[in-house]
């Protein structure tokens, strides 16, 4: 049975060799530090029982013949990328944000999708070890990372021109089985959780960077791999549990201390002229992705906008009506821009459907100009408390909780409880590490919105509009 459960998922991780450095020290993956991020993954294993989930997660893999969960699977048509969408703004509603798990799946089509073209290109056998190990991660219900951030160095050089070249993975020896690569990625979202990560390129090579055009997948705690974290959560509760504190997530720096990669793990490696072609293919899926799950968020900022401005009395004020319908409108431009993409997705030469760039861009780009501006609109509504309510312990307090009973008060009929439950969600929501982590991620995960840009105008066919321009003006050239 492909299915795993989530206490399958957790047990594996506590056997895998501690290779994770987390404040100072060395832990395993069951360590308690680790809890909140690993609960978000659990999400995506309960999630093939969820009466309301079921349908869009559970899926057929094409390779195997088994039912797999879609975050272990490939796109095989349009209603694919509409399932897959939807999957994630109904998943981002549960954990109050991002699942994190969708960004294998986007590397794992974008691998697809690219052995095969270096295939048809120059007759290796990438796309061969590629279904090899998409067996392997179905078969197993893995759960893998996005190694693609390079370190970068000074960005206004190319990888062949830093200082120290390992600041873009590279591969530093190859022989009959397989290759050696040295470097690291930054950012790596699950790095301490997943079973394997998967390498890609982060930008396009030229002919004298070979070296650096690599992809692979890799078991995470593979000799040489060292994994330095950092633990985002919400604020723990004593008595008012939230479903939003259960969660939580892990970025790493992944340092590749010159690591063994066997041949049939490997997907790229010297094929300079496909390394930006399968970044930006990721770019593609991955964007597609953020138009399921960045409307998800501003879902939630509405909702909790709505509800503050409701306890607080003045929900049918101009100013919040006119708020809440902005947030309206970009939640479902986002959602809209996925669809568009999907229903215009091209069929690629290894059956996977790819969605239509531009539109994807369009909705990713939108969706990280915004982000501020949505947790602005949140603020400004909420008023201050959620900066400034004194701590649940004080609630809890016999001595001072009647007073903040009786002073945090809103209109009647919400009880302190409510008030204090919705307060303090915002808070940890908006006001709170974890309400950094968001917001950054809300720019840069994905790609920056310069890079949606250049995504957008290198597909774009500016030369049809200035034809328009010329034929309305009448210039004949
Ligand atoms: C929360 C979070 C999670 C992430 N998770 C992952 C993950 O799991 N896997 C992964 O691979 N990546 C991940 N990322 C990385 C993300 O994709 C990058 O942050 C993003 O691509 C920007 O790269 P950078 O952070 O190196 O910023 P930089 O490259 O330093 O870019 C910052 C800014 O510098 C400018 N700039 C950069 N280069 C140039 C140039 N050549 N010319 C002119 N201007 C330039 C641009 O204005 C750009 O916006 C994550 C990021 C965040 C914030």
């Amino acid at each position: 049975m492909a299915l795993k459960s989530s206490g399958e998922y957790a047990n594996r991780l506590s056997r895998m060799r501690p290779n994770v450095y987390c404040r100072g020290k060395k832990i395993r993956r069951d360590d308690p530090v680790l809890e909140h991020p690993i609960n978000t993954l659990k999400f995506t294993f309960d999630a093939v029982n969820d009466p309301e989930l079921k349908d869009l997660i559970v899926t057929k893999s094409h390779l195997t013949g088994e039912e797999v969960n879609r975050f272990a699977s490939l796109n095989r048509s349009v209603e694919d990328l509409y399932a897959t969408q939807e999957l994630k703004r109904k998943c981002c509603h549960r954990v109050g944000g991002c699942t994190q798990r969708c960004m294998a799946t986007d590397t794992l089509n974008a691998i697809g999708v690219v052995t095969k073209d270096i295939d048809d290109a120059k007759g290796t056998s990438y796309h061969a070890n590629f279904e090899r190990f998409v067996r392997h991660y179905q078969t197993n219900d893995l759960v893998g990372s996005t190694c693609m951030t390079d370190s970068k160095g000074d960005r206004s050089s190319r990888p062949s021109q830093q200082e120290d070249p390992d600041l873009y993975l590279r591969v530093v020896e190859k022989n009959g089985k397989g290759i050696v690569v040295r470097g690291a990625k930054n950012h790596i979202t699950m790095g301490p959780y997943v079973d394997e990560h998967l390498v890609i390129p982060t930008r396009a090579m030229t002919k004298d960077e070979g070296d650096w055009a690599l992809s692979f997948a890799i078991p995470a705690d593979a000799d040489g791999i060292k994994i330095i974290t950092r633990v985002v959560a919400p604020r723990p509760r004593i008595k008012l549990e939230a479903p939003y504190n259960k969660y939580g997530v892990a970025d790493s720096v992944v340092v590749f201390d010159d690591v063994f990669v066997p041949w049939e793990r490997v997907f790229m490696c010297g094929e300079w002229e496909f390394a930006g072609r399968l970044a930006l293919t990721f770019a593609g899926f991955h964007r597609h992705s953020y138009c399921g799950c960045k409307p998800a968020v501003t879902d939630i900022v509405l909702g909790t906008t709505a509800l503050a401005a409701e306890y607080n009395g003045v929900a049918k004020s101009h100013h919040i009506v006119s708020e809440l319908t902005e947030l309206m409108i970009i939640a479902e431009l986002v959602y809209a821009s996925g669809i568009a993409a999907a229903a215009r997705a091209r069929r690629t030469s290894s059956g996977i459907f790819a969605p239509m760039f531009v539109y994807s861009n369009v909705g990713r780009y939108l969706a990280g100009v915004n982000i501020y501006k949505e947790f602005d609109i949140l603020n400004s509504i909420a008023g201050g408390l959620p900066a400034t309510l004194p701590p649940e312990e004080d609630w809890l307090n016999p001595e001072t909780g009647p007073a903040l009973e009786k002073y945090i008060k809103r209109k009647p009929g919400v009880s302190a409880e409510k008030l204090h439950r919705l307060i303090r969600f915002i808070s940890d929501f908006s006001c709170s590490a974890m309400a950094g982590w968001n917001q950054y991620a809300g720019v840069h995960g994905g790609g920056s919105p310069i890079m949606e840009k250049i995504g957008i105008r290198s597909e774009y066919d500016l030369e049809a509009k200035k034809r328009i321009a010329k034929y309305l003006a009448g210039i004949v050239d």
